[in-house]
């Protein structure tokens, strides 16, 4: 069932490039752009009504280049109008090939995060930042920043509420939607990943949202630790209540301490120095879809295509095999 829609996939990709190509001898005009990525929707995620009623009418800047080598069945990853592509996994082999994925909460900083980001650039790195709708909104110049310079951005609520607190439609308008409309106001697009803040989150109401609630496997506590030498040794040597650094790990950490900053200066070329390859979380998704890994860094299993598609005559799509 996998292979036949990954084969569909492959074909539509094929299309695709092919309906891309003949695009690009014309004038290539804003219209003609995004009317490529809806070819590989093949089913669209529904978004709950919520954010849907919430979202502002505004047209969004024509999006940059269209990214047809992506061929996941994941559906939250499908292209989307208005919203950030994923990565595609060019340059990767996602089989062989040692993965982590760095990622930072709370920002953006108006000093750390920037400072960061020439961390990141030095190392020919790229990162994750799960923002916070209030700083997102206060610094949209770093949000731009950190979008343009090939990092992923993630929502991360709009002023760090539990969101288990909160209903499904506050969750939806007021933490995620508020935080998705200040990035959006920053880069002209919306975000397609988020992640609770303190990771709580449930499996039904990560369900409910329809997204993947991005969690991590790798904790340094960076927030408790304000100390670049100890922040730097939970994420290297890794420790027994934090976790491990591992093929495939996602880390957690803070850009809004200077000491976090400081330890990354170190810990990015260390664990390039052991083979890591730094990918984003999209990345990361696809990279576990195509391993056949159930990862234990997300709540919620995020529905391929086919199975969102669930009115179809297909059914479920099971287990990779
Ligand atoms: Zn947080």
């Amino acid at each position: 069932m996998n292979k036949r829609v990954k084969l569909v996939s492959i074909v539509l990709a094929a299309l695709m490039a092919a309906v891309f190509t003949a695009g690009c001898s014309g004038a290539g005009s804003a219209a003609e752009a995004s009317a490529v990525p809806t070819v590989i929707t093949t089913t669209p995620t529904e978004e709950p009504s919520a954010e849907a009623t919430a979202e502002p009418t505004a047209t969004p800047e024509p999006t940059p280049e269209p990214t047809p080598e992506v061929t996941t069945s994941l559906a939250q990853l499908q292209a989307k109008d208005g919203y950030m592509p994923p990565k595609s996994l060019d340059g990767i082999d996602p089989l062989n090939d040692k993965v982590v994925a760095l990622t930072f909460d709370d920002g953006p900083h108006p000093e750390n995060t920037p400072k960061l980001l020439d961390i990141l650039k030095e190392n020919d790195a790229v990162a994750t930042f799960f923002m916070v709708g209030t700083n997102a909104e206060e610094y949209p110049d770093i949000v731009k920043r950190v979008y343009d310079e090939g990092h992923e951005i993630g929502t991360h609520s709009w002023n760090h509420k539990d969101l288990m607190t909160l209903s499904l439609d506050e969750i939806m308008t007021n933490q995620y939607g508020k935080a998705n409309d200040a990035i959006e106001a920053a880069t002209g697009l919306r975000a397609l990943i988020d992640r609770p803040p303190y990771g709580s989150m449930s499996e039904d109401m990560a369900e409910q949202i329809g997204r993947e609630q991005i969690l991590w496997s790798v904790d340094p506590e960076d927030w408790k630790y304000r100390d670049a030498d100890t922040v730097y040794d939970h994420v290297v040597n890794g420790t027994d209540n934090g976790g491990y650094v591992r093929d495939g790990g996602i880390i957690l950490s803070h850009d809004i301490h200077a000491t976090t900053i400081d330890a990354y200066e170190r810990i990015i070329p260390a664990l390039k120095e052991e083979g890591y390859k730094f990918v984003t979380v999209t990345q990361m998704m696809q990279i576990a879809e195509i391993r056949g890994k159930d990862i234990e860094y997300r709540f919620g299993h995020a529905p391929t295509a086919a199975e969102a598609a669930k009115n179809g005559s297909e059914p479920s799509a099971g287990t990779e095999e």
